[in-house]
């Protein structure tokens, strides 16, 4: 455990005790009635044990929550860790050219990268909020060791709770798939891996800390038959399934070249909607689709900043709510968001869907419900996570409003949505405090960044 940043008192939640009070924090609460109030969340251990109106208990644990708003923590749907120490390649370019320039770059990465990546982009998406995130990893050069243990264990050293994917791609370029053959796996192999890692790893027990799911990558770089293989290895297992959706033209195209169909009817063919299902992206999905994704509680990630950043388009996500489909956000990999920053999605969200839709298209509300109910839903935790009601999970979110960039700012949800981001006075997961006075507690940031520095600098000579 670091300290605190010189002249600043360590949060009282850092001393150890069982019990924490937050007090006199503005309290988006999330929870069935929206609830928002001045007043007090008491934690106990790693749950939620009250909140209320007013002053809480008197006791040695008392965070003075003046002067900020406190949300659940955000909840990150779609992400590919790894990309951290990638960033600012193919600046300018569609995603089938940028992912044709980073696959050597990828072919590259091994455990030390990976874990030096996955702590940088766990890191940041602390400092702005999350509390919760996915993870889609689907790389695994054949000498570049445990590569999935590695993100784990950097999650467990950051602190964060945690829902890594085992990815995979088995459809090279020889066979008539987008990426290189020597970053495919074969499909033997990837279901055995797949399984392994479940069995491992993933712990369905309330409250865990981390739970696996199986994401075969994307339509152009996976074949139908691990896609439909995949689904039954997750549903045989209770796991969920995660991957790649109606990402771009070039990908319809590909699907109805390929396939005869959209991307959707071709995944619904191989067994791929339903409610333990999330598609990332979505942003081409037709109002049929979008009907069919809601009937079957199919859900959608949405990533406006990767989206916008590729030039990709903009998710219909005021029609796939309004169709029952849950919705949730995620940052993407950070080689096609290079800000990583879950606080912006919410940001982003709100405007993309205004600039596109109208001005009712989203509420600054709406995208805070996205940000954290809706991604809990996509992760299956919306029982646990996602809301400040007592007996839920201690994940929370304590934003500093009272300086220069939001004092004066009438609606502290409003401000925390379309203002610049605010100072992170806490971040709570599991009870445990991760960012303090907008530093992070368990890892060294100045390390970090040194390391990952040295990650990108590995990468880029291995593929010269
Ligand atoms: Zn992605």
């Amino acid at each position: 455990m670091k300290s605190s940043p010189p002249g600043r008192a360590p949060l009282a939640s850092a001393r150890g005790s069982r019990t924490t009070v937050i007090d006199g924090a503005r309290i988006a609460t999330m929870d069935a009635g929206r609830r928002e109030l001045t007043g007090h969340v008491v934690v106990e251990d790693n749950r939620i044990a009250s909140v209320g109106e007013g002053p809480g208990p008197q006791g040695d644990n008392r965070i003075d929550g003046r002067g900020c708003l406190l949300t659940p923590g955000l909840v990150n749907t779609h992400n590919h860790l790894y990309q951290w120490v990638t960033r600012g390649l193919a600046a300018d370019n569609t995603l089938f050219e940028w992912l044709t320039t980073l696959y050597p770059v990828w072919a590259g990465i091994d455990e030390e990268t990976v874990n030096a990546a996955a702590q940088g982009g766990l890191a940041w998406l602390a400092r702005t909020g999350c509390t919760t995130t996915t993870d889609h990893h689907y790389v695994f050069p054949r000498d570049g060791g445990d590569v999935l243990a590695a993100e784990i264990e950097a999650a467990r050293s950051v602190g964060l709770r945690f829902h890594p994917t085992r990815g995979s791609m088995d459809l090279g370029r020889s066979s008539g798939g987008l990426p290189p053959d020597d970053v495919v796996e074969d499909r033997d192999r990837i279901l055995a891996a797949t399984e392994q890692a479940i069995d491992r790893w993933h712990d369905p027990s309330p409250g865990s800390m981390l739970r696996v799911g199986v994401a075969p990558c994307s339509p152009f770089s996976v074949t139908g038959g691990l896609m439909r293989e995949a689904a039954e290895l997750a549903r045989r297992k209770g796991v969920r399934l995660h991957t790649h959706l109606a990402e771009t033209e070039d990908e319809d195209d590909f699907c109805r070249e390929h396939f005869g169909c959209s991307p959707l009817q071709y995944a619904e063919s191989l067994g791929w909607t339903g409610a333990d299902v999330w598609f990332a992206h979505g942003v081409h999905f037709d109002d049929t689709e979008i009907k069919r994704l809601g009937a079957t509680s199919t859900g959608v990630a949405h990533c406006p900043s990767s989206n916008a950043r590729l030039g990709s388009g903009i998710a219909k996500v005021a029609k796939l709510r309004e169709a029952g489909a849950p919705v949730g956000l995620g940052v993407d990999g950070a080689a096609s968001n290079e800000a990583g920053s879950l606080l912006e999605e919410v940001r982003h969200a709100v405007l993309f869907a205004r600039a596109s839709g109208g001005p009712q298209a989203m509420t600054v509300r709406d995208a805070l419900e996205i940000a954290t109910l809706g991604g809990a839903t996509l992760l299956g935790r919306q029982e646990e996570i996602g809301s400040i009601e007592p007996g839920k999970l201690a994940d929370l979110a304590l934003w500093r409003m009272d300086t220069l960039p939001h004092a004066d700012i009438t609606d502290p949800v409003a401000a925390l949505v379309l203002g610049a981001p605010p100072p992170l006075e806490l971040l709570l997961v599991d009870g445990r405090p991760v960012v303090e006075h907008d530093r992070m507690v368990t890892v060294d940031e100045d390390d970090l960044a040194t390391r990952d520095a040295r990650a990108h600098r590995t990468l880029m000579e291995k593929a010269r």
